[in-house]
């Protein structure tokens, strides 16, 4: 089943535009956790704030949530909620519907943006907010700031019937996983794709297709997934950051990641081809 867009049931906007006495929907987040009414699984929908005991640090207007307000919310101390509590965004995947886990994701890049930029990078002034924009200025110099999103290229290699897959250094399983990393200044995602896979295992790979892309809130991330054939070379690990990495078959793939990942479908999409 398809899933659904982040702008299902929401509509973006910057400035308030308009006045409700019937309620709001408040991501409110706590050291990066997220409240949840456990009676709905959802957010909570509030006349204001005030109904719950919780001190805002930060509140941002998003927009409308199923044609009512929603609000992001940070707020200071964590104290007992009843009914109520925080839970990590990963954890939510499979509770939220997909289209507010979407908007959830939106609401914690957006609060921790404002946070982060409360200071002008360039002169160290006390920054305010663009009218009209989700945007940062500097009274002083004038330098602004966006919220940013740092794209990364994740890559299912095949030669063959088989999936390349790398076991990290530092992973604290024995999970191999696919081919991956930031992009980097002045190059593009394909030039991304061949310079992570050399680096990563030594190897060119050829015919490079887009497969499909993913929010990745964890802080502030794209995920562009790709496919991409073997071309030439010799696997090689660096030992430092890559321990190892061999060819797959797709009966032979164990550990898979959660569909919570495009990487997880990445897997899905190669088992579903090469599965004999
Ligand atoms: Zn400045």
């Amino acid at each position: 089943m398809p899933k659904k867009s982040i702008y299902y049931d929401y509509q973006p906007s910057t400035p308030r535009d308009e006045k409700t006495d019937s309620g709001s929907y408040y991501f409110i987040f706590y050291q990066d956790k997220l409240l949840i009414d456990h009676h709905t699984n959802e957010i909570p929908f509030l006349k204001n704030l005030n109904q719950l005991p919780v001190e805002p640090l930060r509140e941002i207007y998003l927009g409308q949530l199923r044609r009512s307000p929603c609000l992001v919310v940070e707020i200071e101390s964590c104290l007992e909620l009843s009914g109520m509590s925080f839970i990590d965004l990963k954890e939510l995947y499979s509770i939220l519907e997909y289209d507010i886990y979407l908007l959830a994701g939106r609401a914690i890049q957006i609060i921790n943006w404002d946070k982060n930029h409360q200071f002008c990078g360039k002169c160290g002034s006390s920054t305010g907010t663009m009218e009209g924009e989700m945007a940062k200025i500097c009274p002083d110099c004038g330098h602004f700031n966006y919220p940013r999103v740092s794209p990364a290229i994740i890559t299912a290699i095949v030669k063959g019937d088989k999936l390349l897959m790398a076991r990290h250094t530092y992973g604290i399983t024995n999970r191999y996983g696919l081919v991956a990393g930031f992009l980097e200044p002045g190059e593009t995602l394909e030039e991304a794709v061949q310079r992570e896979t050399a680096e990563e295992v030594g190897l060119k790979v050829k015919n490079i297709e887009y497969f499909g892309s993913q929010p990745w809130p964890y802080p502030h991330s794209l995920m562009v997934g790709f496919t991409a054939e073997y071309d030439k070379g010799e696997i090689k690990v660096d030992g430092k950051e890559i321990a190892d990495a061999r060819w797959f078959k797709a009966s032979k793939i164990q550990n898979r990641p959660y569909s919570i990942s495009i990487s997880g479908e990445l897997i899905e999409w190669f088992i579903k081809k090469y599965s004999s």
